[in-house]
């Protein structure tokens, strides 16, 4: 079964989350093993931001939720660093600045969902105006509880304008949460992650655990899906979320568009300014000195496989 149908929230239906095993691999036995499936999911993922960027009709929003430490940074930088940074952009969620507050909560979610041809992640999203909002009490019932249909409306305009929709919740147990939080403490190249609410957010979890599977229950739409993630093996989490992604551009229907130009003429243009540049090299003789430039590090070799090397 994909994990597309496996994880999906289905619209309308219940969800109890300690019903869900954090710790799911399914029939993957090890990081190793998976590795080369996330490696060419990735690939795919990458070839289809391309098709996505060239075609230039459609657009993806991959939304990321999860309580601390669950892994959304590491979901980003393992899934989404190979895709162009041309049409590919993150924003991350903080506490609404004054400008931001002074305005509807969709306000700042919509500044930055993705144009046509572009994908967008965001990391935090909307959703924390039912989640963080209503967990410390930032707004009476009476206002948070109205988002989630206001919620639904703004992702079905955004659906009928040509974004597909994907949101992930990053599934960990309190015991992983705390592991992390030790790595925190222990590896210097980790510590400035710590935050003084990570303990006393961890002291509210029951309380977001109800506010998400609200949300969940109440927001996973066909147009906008919610996929539950299993997230305490970091490696299963970039598996599902890499294969649900890629398996959702892939029946979008990307192709590259088609050229505007006459292509014999061109293809006569080129002929021409070979014909051109052959005779003007004839005449300058070999003075080409920046084309026998070594490549030394590894960065430029990769930059040297567009060069014609000369021949020695
Ligand atoms: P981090 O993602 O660790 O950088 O933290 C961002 C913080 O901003 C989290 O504690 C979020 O709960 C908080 N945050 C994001 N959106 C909102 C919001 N609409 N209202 C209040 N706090 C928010
Ligand atoms: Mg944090």
């Amino acid at each position: 079964m994909s994990y597309r149908k496996k994880f999906v929230v289905e619209p309308g239906g219940k969800i109890h989350l300690d019903k869900i095993d954090p710790s799911f691999t399914g029939k993957h036995e090890s990081h190793e093993k998976a590795l080369p499936i996330i490696q060419e999911q990735v690939a795919r993922m990458d070839k289809l931001q391309y098709l996505l960027y060239a075609d230039g009709d459609q657009s993806l929003l991959v939304v990321l939720q999860a309580l601390d430490a669950a892994g959304k940074d590491g979901v980003i930088r393992h899934l989404f660093s190979g895709m162009n940074p041309q049409g590919t952009s993150v924003f991350g969620f903080k506490q609404p600045s004054k400008d931001e507050a002074a305005h509807d909560f969709l306000w700042r979610a919509h500044l930055h969902t993705p144009g046509k041809g572009e994908v967008v992640i965001f990391n935090r999203s909307h959703y924390e105006d039912v989640l963080v909002v209503r967990v410390h009490k930032l707004a009476e019932k009476s206002v948070w509880s109205k988002r989630y249909d206001l919620i639904n409306d703004f992702e079905k305009m955004l659906a009928s304008n040509g974004t597909r929709i994907l949101k992930f919740f990053l599934h960990i147990s309190p015991d992983e949460q705390l592991a992390r939080f030790k790595q925190r403490l222990d590896d210097p190249a980790r510590n400035w992650k710590i935050t003084d609410a990570d303990y006393s957010e961890r002291e509210l979890w029951p309380k977001y655990i109800e506010a998400y599977e609200e949300a969940l229950e109440r927001t996973s739409t066909k147009i906008a899906p919610w996929y539950v993630i299993p997230a305490n093996h970091k490696w299963f989490r970039d598996l599902a979320i890499s294969e649900i992604i890629a398996d959702t551009l892939d029946e979008m229907g990307l192709k590259l568009p088609p050229t505007h130009v006459n292509m014999d003429e061109i293809r006569n243009k080129y002929h021409d300014a070979e014909q051109k540049q052959k005779k003007q090299t004839k005449q300058v003789g070999k003075i080409d000195k920046v084309s026998q430039v070594k490549p030394e590090s590894g960065y430029l070799l990769d930059c040297a496989s567009d060069w014609t090397p000369e021949e020695s």
